[in-house]
Parts: C-alpha cells; structure tokens; sequence
C-alpha cells in the first residue's frame, strides 16, 4: 500500500485526489492532510480517510478542529504551522505527496517531500515558476520521481515516450501546450474592465480553486503553465506553441520530428490526470465518463490572441529574462488576483499591476530559495503599494 501526503487536501485539487483514492483504498493509505483554514470539510475528511495528522495553517483553525476531534475520539494529530507542513511532506511513513497547495504557500513543503526523495505529484504549478532550476537540481539529485498533475503537463508527459530524458532524444520537435481560452475568449475588450469576480471564476470548462480560476480568465495560467513546461520537460521557449482549443478535449499534444504529432484527450476532469500520476505506469479505475465522439461538438484550434491576454506574453517574457523574473511575475500575480478577488482593482488591472512591477524590478540570480523567497517578499511589498497609492485601478 502507498502512503501519501495531501498538501492543500480541502481545495479542489485535494478533493478531487481523495474522491480517486476512495475508490482504491486497497492500494493507498492517507498519512497526513493539510489546509490552510477550512477545518469544517477538513474534519469531514478526517472522519473518512482517517489521517495519523492533519496540518491546519491558521493557528485558530487548528485549535477548534483538536477540540473536534478529541470530543469524537478520533486519533489524528492536529498540528499547525510551516514546520509541522514540511515535517508531514518528509515523513518517513510517506511513499507519495501530492504537491496541491495553491501559490507560493506550497514552495517550502513541496521543496521538502523533493528533498526527502519522495514521489511528487505536482499540481502547485507556482512553485516551479518561482523557483524551476532550484526545483530541477533537487529533483535530480535526490532522485525524487515528479509526476504533473496540472492536465495540459500530464498529456504531454503521457505522450512522450518512457524513461524520458530529454526532447531530443525524444524526436520531439515542439511540445503544443492547449488551453481553452477561458471565459473572455470572445468578450469584447472595452468590457474587460468591468467584469467581476464572479464571472471571471465562472470558467466554461473546468471547475477549479477561484486563483487558478482567475488565471485562466487572464491566460496567466496558459503562462505559467508555458513556464511549467519548459522546466519539466527542459524545452526552450521556442519548442513550446501555445494553441488555444475552447473545448477542453485535447489536453496538449507533442509533435515529432518525423511529423507525427500525438495528442492526450480526455473530459477536462482532473481525476484523470490525478489518477494517472497515482497509479504510473499504471492505470487505475476512476469515474470520469469515456468521451462520446458522436455527440461532440467540432475541435477546433486558435493562436491566442496577446493583445486582449497581456499577462500570457509577460510570462513568456519574464521566462525569456530568466533569472528572479518569473518569481517576481508570479508574486506580482498573486497579489493582483487576491486584490481583484477583494473588488480592489480592475480585471484588466491584473495584467497592468504585474507588468509594472516587473518593470520596477531589478531581477538576479536565483542562487538559493532564500533569495527567490526575498524576491517574491519584495514583489509583494511593491504590488501592494501600487495597489493603494493609485485610486485609478480601484473599483
Ligand atoms: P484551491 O484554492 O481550491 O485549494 C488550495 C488548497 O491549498 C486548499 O486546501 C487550501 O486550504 C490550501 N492553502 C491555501 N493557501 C494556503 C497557505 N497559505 N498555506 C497552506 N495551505 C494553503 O486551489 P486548487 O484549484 O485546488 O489549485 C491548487 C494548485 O493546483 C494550484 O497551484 C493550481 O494552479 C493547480 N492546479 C489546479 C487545477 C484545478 O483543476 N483546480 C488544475 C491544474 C492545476
Ligand atoms: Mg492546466
């Protein structure tokens, strides 16, 4: 039996990991679970999956589910704090950790289950922005096994061929990374500005956690996700094309040199890529309904459009200037989608608040996590000023 951690288990990543695992409790076992503050549906996954601990981030949260949990006489430990989120991503009793927190909140505990050379299922694509080649280097010398979880990653990894090493080896001639195009892909630009939350999380295709949501409403995500593929599959920016494909079919496809070109398809439902990074090389059963090629629409195909997606062209640019840049642009976003979340700034002053902090910032070498840590610290600080010194961008 694999026994595994879920880092981030009560978001969308998390449940829809444990929604696999109950099927199959034969073959996996729940070590620990982690959230930031939800301690409601966190005890509802204590009651099933009885965990040995659960890491709650907010100190508050903890307290209350410890209370809960000793009045059920249930035997989970309940611990908080980021030391205690390390300690449950390299614990001796855990075969695999699935990297699902959100942000850069999940570098420090995904950076510990590598080092301990666990096998990782990444989902936290933010991670690998901010920090690739430190998190390439530790992959590689402590022999930890990296599955991607985030679907278009998991297609092309399902495509290539096995044990791979590097893309010329592979024959492969470009990697061409789908995305839907999101919810605005035919919304007229002058509107941009006035969408709200609450359409900018209502996505066509995918039900996700409201950040990645609203990254793929910007095409920030198809930008982290271009960022994400040059890490995982050392390409250079050139071998990657971008194809947008509003209907979620095609995951990504990986074209070879002798001109074939295989393509992963499959409902946009997470359980599959989940699945598949669980059980590799093997397959297990999950409830994800087989495609009905009968009933399906037309696929159809578009190079995305950069003027009405400017934050998918900042992160290939920050990407191109390599260094702390992608750290900055990533941190840069976090704090602009949390503020248009809270209704502070504009849709489109997502994309206007990361560029100007980039162009603000002077980027260098990301010689250890310390510094890509400092650097994503002093995005923030900077995002943050902008965000209350100028009344433009405020709603
Ligand atoms: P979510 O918001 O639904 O869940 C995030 C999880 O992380 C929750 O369990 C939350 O409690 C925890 N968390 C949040 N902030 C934290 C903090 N500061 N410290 C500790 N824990 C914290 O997010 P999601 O949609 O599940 O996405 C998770 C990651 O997976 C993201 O990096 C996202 O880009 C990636 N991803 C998601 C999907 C999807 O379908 N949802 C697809 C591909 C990739
Ligand atoms: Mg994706």
């Amino acid at each position: 039996m694999q026994m595994l951690t879920i880092l981030g288990s009560t978001g969308s990543i998390g449940q829809n990991t444990l929604a696999v695992l109950a099927l199959h409790p034969e073959l996996y076992g729940v070590y620990a679970l982690t959230a930031n503050s939800d301690h409601q549906r966190m005890l509802k996954q204590i009651q099933l999956f009885e965990p040995s601990v659960v890491v709650m981030r907010d100190t508050a949260a903890a307290v209350l589910l410890r209370e809960k949990v000793k009045a059920l006489k249930i035997s989970t430990v309940v611990l908080s704090g980021c030391d205690a989120l390390k300690a449950v991503a390299q614990a001796r009793e855990v075969d695999c950790v699935v990297a699902a927190i959100v942000g850069a909140a999940g570098l420090a505990p995904t950076m510990a289950a590598v080092n301990a050379g666990k096998r990782v299922l990444l989902a936290n694509k933010e991670v690998l922005v901010m920090a690739g080649q430190l998190f390439m280097d530790a992959v590689a010398s402590s022999q930890a096994q990296l599955l991607p979880v985030d679907s278009e990653h998991n297609a092309i990894f399902q495509c290539l061929p096995q044990p791979f090493d590097n893309l010329n080896d592979a024959g492969v001639r470009r990697l061409l990374l789908t995305g839907s195009g999101g919810p605005f892909r035919q919304t007229p630009v002058e509107q941009l500005t006035a969408i709200t939350p609450e359409q900018a999380c209502a996505h066509p295709n995918w039900d996700m956690g409201r950040k990645i949501s609203v990254d793929s409403a910007t095409m920030m995500n198809k930008g982290l996700e271009f960022i994400e593929a040059c890490w995982l599959f050392g390409a250079e920016a050139n071998q990657i094309e971008v194809v947008v494909h509003p209907q979620s079919i095609i995951h990504s496809m990986v074209e070879f040199v002798d001109g074939s070109t295989l393509a992963q398809m499959g409902q946009p439902d997470m359980r599959t890529p989940i699945a598949h990074c669980l059980a590799w090389p093997q397959r297990i059963l999950t409830e994800v309904k087989s495609l009905n090629f009968f009933e399906m629409s037309d696929l159809s195909f578009q190079k995305p459009d950069f003027e009405r997606f400017p934050c998918l062209r900042l992160a290939m640019q920050a990407f191109s200037q390599g260094g702390t840049a992608p750290a900055v642009l990533n941190a840069a976003n976090e704090e602009a989608v949390a503020a248009f979340l809270a209704q502070k700034i504009h849709f489109t002053g997502i994309a206007e608040l990361v560029d100007t902090v980039l162009q603000q910032t002077e980027f260098c070498e990301p010689a250890s996590l310390d510094v890509v840590l400092h650097a994503d610290c002093e995005a923030r600080k900077y995002a943050q000023s902008v965000i209350q010194r100028n009344p433009r961008a405020v709603i």
